[in-house]
C-alpha cells in the first residue's frame, strides 16, 4: 500500500535536509492502514521533499509479511551455557 503526501510542513520546512523527516505522518499512514486492513502496519517514508523528492511518499506493509530482523543482545554472545 502506497500513500502520497504533499505539503507536509516539517519536510517543506527541512527541504535540502538529505534524509526523510516526516516519521509523524509515517506513524498516521501506518495507523490508517491499520485500521483499514484490521492488523498490524508497518509504515516507512521512501520519498521526501527533505531529501529533493517532488513529494513525500509511504510505503506501507502488513506486519505479518514483513520478515522481523533476529536479535542477539551484545551482552549474551560468547557466553557458554
Ligand atoms: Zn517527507
Amino acid at each position: 500500500m502506497r500513500a502520497v503526501v504533499y505539503n507536509i510542513p516539517v519536510g517543506e520546512a527541512m527541504r535540502g535536509y538529505g534524509k526523510p523527516v516526516d516519521a509523524y505522518m509515517a506513524g498516521c499512514v501506518a495507523g490508517i492502514a491499520s485500521l483499514i486492513l484490521g492488523e498490524g502496519v508497518l509504515c516507512r517514508e521512501t520519498k521526501c521533499v527533505a531529501m529533493g523528492d517532488e513529494r513525500c511518499e509511504f510505503e506501507a506493509s502488513r506486519l505479518s509479511d514483513t520478515p522481523m530482523p533476529t536479535h542477539t543482545p551484545a551482552n549474551s554472545r560468547n557466553k557458554t551455557a
